[in-house]
């Protein structure tokens, strides 16, 4: 056995947690009481921001937000921060961890820093338990029973989480549902069944198989009219009623881009899983691909998260393996014929060259099929078939890291 490669999990057998959404159908009274958890929450994550920046400004060191968590209960008892009591404990416990996580994607470069909240643009809150549902109600914990437009009728599985968020068009509630053990699934890959996937900035995705899959015009259109949208908010005055009305407009869209990316992504997903048996994708480090290509914007960065989640609990649902490059892996610079690393392989570079075979590529092309030819050899080594890659060469010193899956939660 190679020993670079290590035995990931051959198979799922984790328990998979996925994330539902429905429209909630407050009461004056119980959409006021959304509005000051959501405020509660807010305070709370950007007071354990700031005192965690502080604290770095004058140790150097990192705080773990969740210390935070003590102060909380020491402030509901002094007269101005009093209000903060009539708020469900653990929904103002929930900011910290979630500060939390955020470093950890910070650190792990996953995601940028974490910024302050803004009112009427993160105003949601969650609850780690107590949430149940009866019928076409919700049970909030300090809230009470709410009423929801109940769409789908599997909600099958344990509730985990609950998470309340005001968009442009209402309040809705993100359920997290953990749906029980997962049947080992997939056969044993073959090439055939195998696919590759090159996550890009020029396309959406490039297959193995020399597919391109492009996001959809619609979606396109919607975000270059998001952008307009944007800049005509920025000119108004900020808190004015134009500026809160202009506010809501472009909350629309970002709504109508969201539900399209949702849709476009679970159509791909959906396709992936139903035809291979094993899939190999990349964990980019994107932050720094878009710096370099002076992309801006977290967009990209974040529709191909989301797609990654949606594809990973899927392939769990469907017991069909998952095979994560590790992200420093250079999948792009490698030669899919001969293994040769090509280190002045510049991102703008559309097109792979091979000084050492001559090879003639797209770049992106090239990725997927590396990508694919590391993962199957890989998953056959942890099925227990004694195979080395086909033709890529893994770069010596690199390791693969095993992936655990991560959880599924809704796009926010
Ligand atoms: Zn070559």
């Amino acid at each position: 056995m190679n020993g670079r490669f290590p035995v990931i999990a051959c198979l799922y057998d984790k328990t998979m947690k996925k994330s539902q959404v429905y429209k909630l159908n407050p009461t004056k009274t119980e959409e006021a009481m959304f509005r000051q958890f959501a405020g509660a929450s807010r305070w709370v994550y950007n007071k354990a921001l700031e005192r965690c920046r502080e604290h770095y400004r004058e140790t150097g060191k990192h705080l773990d937000p969740r210390r935070f968590q003590g102060v909380i209960t020491k402030i509901k008892k002094e007269p101005d921060t009093a209000w903060l009591s009539s708020v469900h404990s653990q929904v103002l416990q929930q900011p910290t961890i979630n500060l939390k996580r955020a470093f950890d994607n910070f650190f792990e470069g996953r995601a940028g820093e974490p910024r302050f909240k803004k009112k009427y643009r993160n105003d949601a809150f969650r609850y780690p338990q107590g949430v149940r549902i009866v019928e076409n109600r919700i049970y909030l914990p300090k809230i009470g029973w709410v009423k929801f437009h109940r769409s789908r009728d599997n909600i099958d599985g344990t509730i985990k989480s609950a998470t309340v968020k005001r968009r442009a068009s209402g309040w809705y509630v993100a359920i997290v549902l953990e749906t029980g053990k997962v049947e080992p699934g997939a056969p044993v890959p073959t090439r055939e069944s195998s696919v590759g996937i090159d996550m890009g900035l020029r396309a959406f995705a490039t297959l193995s198989t020399g597919d391109v899959v492009d996001m959809p015009r619609y979606y396109v259109e919607a975000q270059r009219r998001r952008r307009k949208a944007q800049k005509a908010l920025s000119r108004k005055q900020k808190g004015s009623n134009n500026w809160i009305k202009q506010l809501k407009r472009v909350q629309l869209l970002e709504e109508i881009i969201a539900r399209g990316r949702r849709d476009f992504q679970d159509k791909l997903s959906t396709r992936l899983v139903e035809k291979y048996d094993l899939i190999c994708v990349e964990t980019l480090n994107l932050s720094g691909m878009k710096k370099a290509l002076n992309l801006g914007k977290s967009e990209s960065d974040r529709a191909i998260g989301q797609f990654l989640r949606m594809l990973e609990y899927k392939c769990a649902e469907r017991g069909v393996h998952l095979w994560r490059a590790d992200r420093w892996w250079p999948s792009s610079k490698t030669c899919s014929s001969c293994g040769h690393v090509n280190r002045d392989l510049k991102l703008k570079d559309e097109v792979f060259e091979c000084p050492v075979c001559n090879l003639k590529i797209g770049r992106d092309l090239n990725a997927a099929l590396n990508l694919v030819a590391a993962g199957l050899a890989e998953t056959l080594n942890a099925c227990g078939e004694d195979v080395r890659p086909a033709a890529t060469q893994v770069d010596g010193g690199l390791t693969f890291v095993k992936q655990e899956p991560e959880r599924y939660l809704i796009p926010a």
